[in-house]
């Protein structure tokens, strides 16, 4: 149960039935917008799910769509929103999420992450709503201190192409703590490391994606680099329950939240190609600018805060991942995916 206190929709309604909580996600036909969308609704609460869809997909909602708690907006988030009636959270987690999605959108990723941040906030200090960042592990940039804790400052290159995203996100939370402070906004901000599982985008360009959909292709393995950069993967069911246990709790300062089993992006291709089933050569390209050479979450303080620590294995949480693709091109008939 997403067991968070609604602060506006406690009393009986004049019919003499209770309400129930409402919440407004944005970035919800995205990644991991739907998946809180769903989970939300499982839990009873009212969905209003927004997104500007230039890297959603209303298809991740599709079962949501004809529940009557459940309503899409499609709204670009840096403009004024407006909602009627009472709202007892807003999750921001609207935003280009995959390196190649934030450099192709490169102004959207900082107006979002800016001006989203800022609308939003205000939706949240309008309504006396709870308040939650989507933040980021990049905003620890190519980290120097290893493994990542929450109170590491970071090492950010705020002219390079990685820049918007992070430097967005820093932002975002630098503004999220000063609603907290000057307007006592009730506030949650999480910085999510890598997370991967159902309703990515098959070519969103990200490394697990990319690898199944090349799986799935019988096409070469693109390791970018020497492959020796590493990255800690989380499958969605954990950060979704962590999500729902930050906003059970009171503390505003940021929880990385992700799973601290590290691998290189060399030994996840080899795991793939051993659990998948692949001969194709690999293919070495290009490191991308900045790409961090090390990430891992020191989870430390979502355990003993909040009691929290990722369950799914990395076989596990991999298999739903490449079923939920391999079932989705097959009904799509598109190879080639989208
Ligand atoms: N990567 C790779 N091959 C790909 C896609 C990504 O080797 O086809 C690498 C990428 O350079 C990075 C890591 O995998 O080092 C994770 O990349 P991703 O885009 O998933 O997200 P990031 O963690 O960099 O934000």
């Amino acid at each position: 149960m997403c067991r968070v206190r609604a602060v506006n929709n406690q009393g009986p309604q004049q019919g003499g039935e209770a309400t129930i909580p409402r919440v407004v996600i944005t970035g919800a036909a995205g990644f991991l917008g739907s998946h809180l969308t769903s989970r939300f609704l499982k839990d009873g609460w009212s969905v209003i799910g927004m997104d500007n869809l230039i890297t959603g997909k209303p298809d991740n909602l599709a079962p949501h769509f004809g529940n009557s708690k459940f309503r899409f907006v499609q709204q670009d988030v840096t403009e004024f929103i407006y909602v009627e009636g009472s709202v007892d959270a807003v999750l921001h987690f609207a935003s280009p999420a995959s390196p190649v999605d934030y450099l192709k959108y490169p102004i959207p990723t900082m107006k979002v992450g800016a001006l989203g941040t800022h609308k939003t906030l205000g939706l949240a200090k309008a309504k006396k709503a709870k308040f939650m960042l989507a933040s980021t592990s990049e905003v620890y940039g190519d980290p120097q201190v290893h493994p990542q804790k929450e109170d590491y400052w970071g090492h950010v290159n705020p002219t390079g192409p990685r820049g918007v995203y992070d430097e967005a996100k820093r932002f975002a939370e630098a503004l999220t703590m000063a609603y907290h402070r000057s307007h006592g906004v009730d506030t949650r901000i999480i910085r999510i490391f890598n997370t991967y599982g159902p309703n990515m985008r098959l070519n969103d360009g990200r490394v697990v994606p990319n690898f199944i959909h090349q799986l799935l292709n019988s096409s070469s393995i693109t390791i970018y680099g020497d492959g020796s950069q590493t990255r800690s993967f989380c499958y969605v069911d954990d950060l979704v329950e962590g999500i729902c246990r930050v906003l059970a709790q009171d503390d505003s300062e940021p929880f990385n939240l992700g799973n601290p089993r590290e691998i290189s992006i060399k030994q996840l291709a080899e795991t793939m190609m051993e659990l998948y089933g692949h001969s194709s050569p690999v293919e070495y390209l290009p490191l991308p600018v900045d790409d961090p050479k090390v990430r891992q979450p020191d989870i430390g303080r979502a355990k003993s805060v909040l009691g929290w620590e990722p369950k799914v294995g990395f076989e596990e949480g991999m298999s739903k991942t490449f079923n939920h693709f391999k079932s989705q091109i097959a009904e799509s008939g598109l190879a080639e995916g989208n």
